[in-house]
């Protein structure tokens, strides 16, 4: 399986691929299964739906590095017109923004900027901006970034609480890094991490990653602080349910997150449970390595999709 993973992981950085799938309408029918749409509207649709069912949304308009100033700040005008459209039509949901997307890669500077703009929207309207985690590259920086938007003020209001980020178990820097979060109140989201990583930085096999996962997760759930467990794998969510309940830990005082399309079973039947229940749902026209990354999550999803897709 592993090479499986590297293979699609090489896809999903491949731009000819990349073009050719964006714009075909079998790549688009293709994706449906993971992507909500192409347009706001449909994924607001989506999330009014899950938020029918007891669900959360967090909103991820798909997209990575951007060549332009502009176009980083065309990326963020989707954002802040998520964030009215949330607002607007009450909908229990929030936003997952990568700071590529925002040009951090063009000048880290304008990435901070931009993303300070959507935190103060965020406070503005009562919601919040989670700032995805990508390659290792991009950690520290990201970090820091989270770091100083977070102390900050926004209209004369603190954005404690209106910012969070994602840490993600395969890397051995990620406990030290929950500790530093965890002193400033920040909110996590755990993950297993969906980057290829060398052994240096990160444990190459699963079992160790699991096993970082939970002792991750209880660091979090016992802290007193609001996190998302984001995972679609059974004994993860296993090993939170037993620890909670071990330890008198409320539901209320964390949330289980999973992926547009990935395990809806599970989904609903958590929240049946009485767990909280976030789902999030990508958007957009650039889908492609998003789509490509759960394929390399889970390769025998490609035989789910061919099945479905000749079905229809
Ligand atoms: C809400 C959310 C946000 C995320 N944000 C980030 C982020 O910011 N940065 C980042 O690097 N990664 C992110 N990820 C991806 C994450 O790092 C993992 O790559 C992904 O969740 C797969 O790990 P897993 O814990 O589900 O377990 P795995 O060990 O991958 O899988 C365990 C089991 O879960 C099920 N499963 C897992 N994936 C799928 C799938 N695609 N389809 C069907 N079943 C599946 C299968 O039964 C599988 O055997 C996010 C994931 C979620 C749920």
């Amino acid at each position: 399986m592993p090479a499986l993973r590297s293979a699609f992981i090489a896809l999903s950085r491949n731009p000819a691929l990349r073009g050719f799938s964006e714009s075909s309408t079998i790549g688009r029918r293709m994706s449906s299964r993971f992507v909500a749409g192409m347009e706001i509207g449909d994924v607001l649709h989506a999330a009014e739906a899950l938020n029918a069912h007891g669900i959360s949304a967090t909103l991820d308009s798909l997209g990575e590095n951007v060549a332009t100033p502009d176009e980083a700040r065309r990326s963020a005008d989707v954002y802040h017109r998520l964030l009215d459209d949330i607002h607007r039509r009450g909908l229990n949901a929030n936003v997952s923004v990568k700071l590529t997307q925002m040009g951090l890669e063009l000048d880290p500077a304008l990435a901070e900027q931009i993303a300070a703009e959507l935190v103060a929207h965020a406070v503005e309207t009562g919601n919040f901006v989670r700032i995805d985690m990508e390659g290792s590259a991009l950690t520290q920086v990201t970090l820091d970034i989270v770091k100083r938007i977070h102390a900050g003020q926004s209209g004369g209001k603190p954005n404690r609480g209106h910012v969070g980020v994602v840490i993600q178990a395969y890397l051995y820097r990620s406990e030290q890094d929950i500790a530093e979060l965890l002193a400033e109140g920040i909110r996590i989201r755990l993950c297993k991490g969906a980057y290829q990583e060398p052994p240096q930085l990160a444990f190459p096999a699963k079992a160790d990653v699991d096993q970082n996962f939970v002792r991750l997760m209880r660091m979090l759930v016992r802290s007193g602080v609001y996190h998302g467990i984001a995972t679609h794998d059974d004994a993860m969510i296993e090993a939170t349910r037993q620890f909670v309940t071990e330890r008198n830990i409320a539901p209320s005082e964390f949330e289980f997150q999973m992926l547009y399309g990935v395990r809806r079973d599970l989904q609903r039947s958590l929240v049946e449970q009485g767990y909280g229940m976030r789902v999030y749902i990508p958007f957009g026209h650039e889908w492609y390595p998003y789509f490509m990354r759960r394929l390399a999550e889970r390769p025998a999803n490609v035989l789910f999709l061919a099945k479905n897709f000749f079905k229809n």
